[in-house]
């Protein structure tokens, strides 16, 4: 009798999912595709939206928050080129489904939350899952986490305003950033490279994300 949870099931969910939302429309990034067959998103899904989790549009989680659409999610992990030793910054966890994709893909990642219940979920089950490397933190990620700056990537689920300076300062030589940038209605990905110690942007595709909201208490 197969179980709700029945990997088999959600295995060929997700192998479709690879197939036919990712690799058909040109992510060929082929350790991001492994990471996302193996990464087994429904667990990260609330349990009334987990007959989605391999559908091609974002879900929603607590917090009135959302696990991003997994094609854009490959976009951003293919467009930050991650190599196995890269320490990476994420800001916003969420679900921490994009942490655990991260954790399959490189040896350490610190990632942000502010709203402390989605913290406290995504550690649990990231730890539950064996990922290790992961430390998540409950705070305000606007501003990055320079205590354990540099990063060789940080990777950012939430639509600033504009580009924010301490991101791109917490780079290392070398060091990617990918961040949707905008208001509601008009985001668009930017992909920052540090090159001999300068930024580089890209302007990558339109999406639409929640917003980064900042503490305004760390102004004053
Ligand atoms: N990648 C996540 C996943 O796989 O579930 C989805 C992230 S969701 C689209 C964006 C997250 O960013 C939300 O959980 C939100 O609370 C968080 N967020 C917004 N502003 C933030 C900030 N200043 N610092 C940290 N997290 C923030």
């Amino acid at each position: 009798m197969s179980s709700p949870l029945n990997s088999d099931v959600y295995l060929g969910l997700r192998q479709q999912m690879v197939d036919s939302q990712l690799r058909a429309r040109g992510i060929s990034d082929e350790r991001v595709l492994a990471a996302m067959l193996r990464v087994p998103r429904h667990l990260f899904a609330p349990e009334r939206s987990r007959d989605q989790a391999y559908e091609d549009h974002p879900l929603p989680i607590a917090e009135g928050q959302t696990i991003s659409q997994p094609y854009i999610v490959a976009i951003m992990l293919e467009a930050l080129a991650l190599l196995p030793a890269d320490r990476v910054l994420e800001i916003g966890t969420g679900s921490g489904y994009l942490t655990a994709l991260l954790a399959e893909l490189v040896t350490q990642v610190i990632s942000i939350e502010r709203h402390p219940s989605l913290a406290d979920s995504a550690r649990r089950l990231l730890a539950g899952m064996g990922y290790d490397q992961v430390t998540v933190i409950a705070g305000d990620g606007s501003r990055g986490f320079p205590e354990t700056a540099p990063y060789d990537a940080i990777i950012v689920s939430a639509a600033a305003p504009g580009l924010p300076p301490d991101l791109v300062e917490q780079l290392a030589e070398g060091g990617r950033l990918i961040i949707p940038v905008g208001r509601d209605d008009s985001q668009q990905l930017q992909l920052i490279y540090i090159e001999n110690g300068k930024p580089r942007t890209t302007l990558r595709e339109l999406c639409r994300f929640v917003p980064l909201i900042s503490d305004p208490s760390r102004d004053q």
